[in-house]
């Protein structure tokens, strides 16, 4: 069934299957949020963050765009990450792309007319694809160098961030980790080095503190 009714008769299955098996879980939620993990995917529908990560309600504060992309002028993603950071103080941030990414497609494809939108918002994509344009150019296979681009991308992003100030200036700063999902076996990669992460953000703890000092 395609009517969006099927949806809402799932949620209230849902409801009262938790209702059932844990009668308390409703009213702790209702309590507040004190999620230890930013979540930043892509929008793409076949990457759901807390189904792929069996996470439950509570657990991950969630931003998804087109290729799960960071930039500084954008509003919206770095709000979310300031909150996250600032307010909730997660202690890690997980960009998680994913193989066969649409939007990673496009970046590496002649633009759409179609849409003009995307196409502003993936402007910085392509520019990456022109600085790895030879590693790119080495893989005949283009659905091959879709997902090499797309874990390029994860790792571009982390880099992003844990340069940007909302990050470095953060009381606590969390650290952040770069995945990938792929969607053959439905596995997370990371993409980047859990130690690396938190010597960074041990650093950026340093830095602040002398800073403050
Ligand atoms: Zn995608």
């Amino acid at each position: 069934m395609n009517h969006p009714k099927r949806l809402l008769l799932s949620n209230l299955a849902w409801s009262q299957e938790v209702s059932t098996r844990e009668p308390e879980f409703f009213s702790e939620l209702a309590r507040g949020q004190q999620p230890r993990f930013l979540w930043i995917g892509c929008s793409d529908s076949r990457v759901p963050a807390e189904r792929i990560t069996n996470a439950q309600p509570g657990e991950l504060f969630v931003h998804r765009n087109i290729a799960n992309l960071y930039t500084s002028d954008d509003g919206n993603t770095s709000s979310v990450i300031e909150y996250a950071v600032h307010a909730l103080k997660v202690e890690h941030v997980i960009i998680c792309g994913h193989h066969h990414c649409g939007g990673v497609r496009a970046a590496l494809s002649p633009p759409s007319d179609a849409l003009p939108i995307v196409n502003r918002r993936i402007a910085g994509l392509r520019e990456l694809a022109g600085r790895h344009r030879d590693e790119l150019h080495a893989i005949a296979d283009f659905d091959e160098r879709v997902d090499r681009f797309a874990e390029l991308n994860v790792i571009e992003q982390v880099r992003l961030l844990r340069e940007s100030p909302i990050v470095r200036r953060a009381p606590r700063p969390p650290q952040v980790h770069g995945w990938i999902f792929g969607l053959r076996a439905g596995l997370i990669t990371q993409l980047t080095d859990m130690d690396e992460a938190r010597d960074i953000a041990g650093m950026h703890a340093e830095a602040h503190q002398s800073v403050a000092a």
